[in-house]
């Protein structure tokens, strides 16, 4: 989303105008803008549709707006819009506000101008947009009223399918392992002074932006360098929530030929089957002992007690399912091996109330995978992969569940 942001940047750079004049051959027409809750400026659909000719309609999570005969989509609180099938950032999402919709100002500062060269203009020192030369064919009748944007309460999911083919409103939790005080391991293969926990945030971050892209939302468990409790880090995933993401980077012991080991796999929450993923497991959740006043209530035998939960299965299940289909799309781009797909008793992973994995994307204590790891390349490569994965288990999810109107929780 650097172009977005780059855009932001520069919009900040100069204060929004509290108003913008449209002036078309038709006339002058000013419209008021406001501030979303997020401090971005937004201006009204309708006034602008008015303006220029053209309609507005919002379908579930979708808006419709025709400017001329160009059809934009927007996603609501959905940072980009989708114009001749393609997928554009935005600075800001469109968002219904009491029955009015309202478009980030950057829709017409900038992406219209940008678009249409031939007939958009903006003046920012003026706060003037211009149509110029011709009116668009369908201005030279009268325009069409606006249709009036309902705000049908818009049942998650219910919109029509995004490019990718899932439904628009999935929400997923992504958590980088580790963090503050708790430093993960310590890179033996990484660069000097980056330990797990700077990776597993990197490749984090990555995977939020690659998701966005892909039209789900995210929720992070941190994008910061502190700690959160192992406890804590599963409630990030309740109720509106599909799936949650605990990213990690393996390591070895030091002992003979240990660096050799390297490759990708992914857990869900069991009881551990082997000795090596009860040790993956012993290692992650050592985590705890850098936790003060949560490690009380968040006792370790949570697990049995999540064990006994009625809902486990269906958790279990769908768990599995995701860990498939996360380890088959890491292997894809990994250069390691791939070690399969894994259970055991991850304390991160207890309190999820959704399906929940954990993927070791690699071992710090392999040279090729620390490098792997830690370029550019091959965190953009990890990061697509996991997207890719949570994308198309959703779409399986939905395939599955038939219409797509229920989370993968089978709420
Ligand atoms: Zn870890």
């Amino acid at each position: 989303m650097i172009g977005a942001l780059a855009l932001a940047a520069l919009l900040l750079a100069r204060p929004a105008p509290s108003a913008i004049t449209i002036a078309t051959a038709r006339g002058e027409r000013v419209i008021e803008l406001r501030d979303d809750a997020g401090g971005a400026p937004m201006l009204s659909a309708s006034g602008l549709v008015s303006a220029l000719g053209g309609t507005v309609r919002v379908s579930g999570s979708w808006a419709e707006i025709a400017i001329g005969r160009q059809p934009f989509r927007f996603l609501l609180g959905a940072p980009f819009f989708v114009y001749n099938n393609r997928v554009r950032p935005l600075a800001a999402g469109a968002a219904l506000t009491r029955d009015t919709l309202y478009l980030p100002f950057q829709f017409i500062a900038e992406v219209l101008p940008r678009l249409f060269a031939d007939r958009y203009r903006y003046d920012a020192d003026a706060a003037r947009f211009t149509e110029a030369g011709a009116p668009p064919p369908s201005a030279t009748a009268a325009a069409p009223e606006p249709a009036e944007p309902t705000a049908a309460a818009s049942a998650r999911y219910a919109g029509p399918r995004l490019p990718n083919g899932i439904r628009p409103g999935h929400l997923v939790t992504i958590d980088p392992g580790h963090g503050g005080v708790d430093p993960g391991n310590p890179g033996l293969f990484f660069p000097r002074g980056i330990r797990e926990k700077d990776v597993t945030l990197q490749i984090g971050l990555l995977v939020r932006d690659e998701l966005k892209r892909r039209g789900v939302a995210v929720r992070m468990t941190r994008t910061t360098d502190t700690l959160i409790a192992l406890g804590d880090r599963g409630s990030y995933c309740s109720d509106n929530c599909d799936l949650f993401l605990s990213i990690h980077i393996n390591s070895l012991p030091k002992r003979p030929g240990y660096t050799a080991a390297r490759g990708s796999e992914t857990y869900f929450l069991a009881e551990a089957k082997t000795e090596d993923a009860r040790r993956v497991a012993r290692m992650e959740n050592e985590a705890v002992r850098f936790e003060t006043e949560t490690v009380a209530a968040h006792p370790s035998g949570g697990l049995d007690f999540i064990l006994k939960d009625l809902q486990l299965n269906e958790h279990l299940r769908e768990s599995a399912l995701l860990a498939a289909r996360v380890q088959d799309n890491l292997d894809q781009v990994h250069t390691g091996n791939n070690r399969g797909v894994k259970q055991a008793g991850f304390m991160v992973l207890t309190t999820a109330r959704r399906p929940a994995v954990l993927a070791e994307l690699g071992y710090s204590t392999n040279p090729e995978d620390g490098r792997f790891l830690t370029q550019p390349v091959g965190q953009r490569k990890l990061a697509a992969a996991l997207a890719d994965a949570v994308v198309s288990y959703l779409h399986e999810y939905e395939r599955r569940t038939d219409a797509g109107a229920d989370s993968p929780a089978g709420r």
